[in-house]
């Protein structure tokens, strides 16, 4: 029996199932510690499908936080954050409470290349054409199988293989919700009418019909969305006369759509794994969660999640967790991901052609002329809202702390290390024996209404205050003993 088919003594600290945006952001987490990280892929080759998404608010601040913004930005295009709620066209009100408030709208293959190019430069493996077929886990680790019989060894195993998910297939955690009702049509093709007539059209049955689109992309290729009739049972991808019908069901002609691109379809399921770790496994993205993409938000959970639990992680690695830090990813995530399907489920009922869910829309449109409601739906979308319940204390204590003006420049351009920061205008505490986990930046200038904050190295506020027996005490608590 060959040995290296077969090892027994953990070659791998993590191995990631899915080299997808959340398994490429968790792999990069890790190796900001140093972890010995192994990404597979079951495809050989990157998506191609362009599948255009919006980075919100939030995974703008984190690729800020890691020195990534200026390369997204370069892949994107900068639109206003209003509009995203159930695409209720709503300017969003001034003010909004973060130095990144708009949307990037950005191809999803080429955020996914830029998180793995991220992951590789520092210095993740990824091995594509490999699928996890099945695992075993004891108490000093988990046996990988791969779909060719290879076997690997590693400490943790973290799913990030999609909606699908084998690993949490395998773990025999639930996954309760709702199965499709409604399917959506999605594609690019060329269209044989002429332009304005399009555009008229298509804004009539947008009154009436959302999710409803029929857009240039440019280079004569339109970008098709449309509601399928029926749910079909998806083993077969939709055929081009699958969305001449459609069309011709919602707009009353077929657009002359003809030469696709690519098609695609995708439905409204809603589901939310029971648990998000099972001993020495884990689940992130969507192997632990889907809903439909109203709104635009699951690679933005998912990129979220690897935030969360890639310092975690390493910690736990690395040897110095706190016994229950592992626990708190479930605790923080799990309801922030309950929170985005109740959003899409709402989202989802705004745009059902009914009269009653209409009549709602009209009113919800009216209520987001008040600034606090239509602020309230985007911080949502966005997720700047979230504050993690790390129990009493001021409002700021759970939230993520924005970008501000510190000694040094910008608040995020310290926390590109994924390391925890105290953040004291006191200029009178330490941070003592944590040091090689956490920095202190002694500034009394920052702009910043509280004495002291020690940030966690996800950005999150952990404690808040001014005497240095308390902070000792939450070091302890988010970075385990101190070095002697
Ligand atoms: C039409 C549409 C529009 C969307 N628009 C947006 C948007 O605007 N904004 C947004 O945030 N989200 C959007 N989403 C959702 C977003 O695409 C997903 O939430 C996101 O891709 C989830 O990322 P992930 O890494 O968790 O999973 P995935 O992207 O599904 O990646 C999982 C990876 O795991 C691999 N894999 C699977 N099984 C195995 C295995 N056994 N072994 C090894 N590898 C495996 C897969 O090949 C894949 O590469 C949209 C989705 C759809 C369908």
């Amino acid at each position: 029996m060959n040995s290296s088919r077969f090892p027994t003594e953990p070659t791998f600290d993590v191995i990631i199932a899915g080299c997808g945006p959340t398994g490429a952001m968790l792999a990069a987490e890790l190796r900001l510690h140093d972890v010995r990280v192994l990404v597979l892929e079951k495809e050989t080759e990157p998506k191609s499908f362009v599948r255009i998404v919006g980075l919100h608010m939030r995974s703008l601040e984190l690729m800020a936080m890691r020195g990534l913004l200026e390369r997204v930005l370069q892949h994107g295009r900068q639109r206003p954050a209003g509009g995203f709620f159930a695409a209720i066209n709503k300017p969003a009100p001034k003010n909004l409470d973060s130095a990144h408030a708009y949307l990037l709208g950005i191809p999803q293959p080429v955020i996914e290349r830029l998180l793995e190019e991220h992951a590789t430069e520092l210095g993740a493996q990824v091995r594509r054409g490999l699928a996890v077929a099945g695992f075993e886990q004891d108490d000093e680790g988990v046996t990988v199988e791969l779909a060719d019989g290879e076997r690997l060894r590693s400490r943790y195993l973290v799913g990030c293989d999609g909606g699908r998910s084998t690993v949490r297939k395998l773990l025999g955690v639930g996954f309760p919700g709702e199965p499709s009702r409604t399917e959506t049509l999605m594609g690019e093709m060329e269209v044989g009418l002429p332009q304005e007539e399009i555009a008229a059209r298509v804004r009539e049955v947008h009154e009436s019909h959302q999710p409803f689109w029929l857009r240039p992309f440019g280079q004569g290729i339109h970008s098709v969305v449309v509601p399928a009739e029926g749910v079909s049972d998806r083993t077969e991808p939709p055929t081009l006369e699958d969305f001449k019908q459609a069309l011709r069901a919602v707009a009353g002609t077929d657009f002359g759509v003809h030469s696709p691109r690519w098609l695609s379809r995708f439905g409204d399921a809603t589901r939310l794994a029971e648990r998000y770790r099972v001993g020495r496994v884990l689940l992130a993205g969507d192997a632990a969660h889907i809903h439909p993409p109203t709104g635009g938000q699951g690679l933005n959970l998912g990129v979220q999640d690897a935030f969360n639990l890639g310092w975690k992680l390493a910690a736990r690695i690395r040897g110095w967790a706190p016994e229950a830090l592992l626990d708190t990813y479930q605790a923080e995530r799990h309801p922030v991901a309950a929170d985005v399907l109740d959003n899409t489920r709402a989202q989802m009922e705004l745009t059902s052609p009914e009269p009653g869910p209409r009549a709602v829309r009209r009113l919800l449109t009216e209520l987001m002329d008040f600034d606090e409601v239509n602020r309230h739906l985007i911080e949502k979308i966005a997720a700047i809202g979230i504050r993690y319940d790390l129990g009493e204390g001021p409002d700021l204590l759970g939230r993520r702390l924005r970008d501000i003006d510190v000694k040094q420049g910008r608040l995020y351009d310290l926390l590109h290390r994924g390391r925890g920061l105290l953040l004291d205008r006191t200029e009178r505490l330490t941070v003592g024996g944590w040091s090689d986990r956490v920095d202190h930046l002694a500034d009394p200038t920052a702009a910043l209404d509280v004495p002291a904050v020690l940030l966690r190295p996800d950005g999150h506020v952990a404690w808040i205050g001014d005497d240095q027996r308390d902070l000792d005490d939450h070091l302890s608590r988010w970075f385990g003993t101190p070095a002697s």
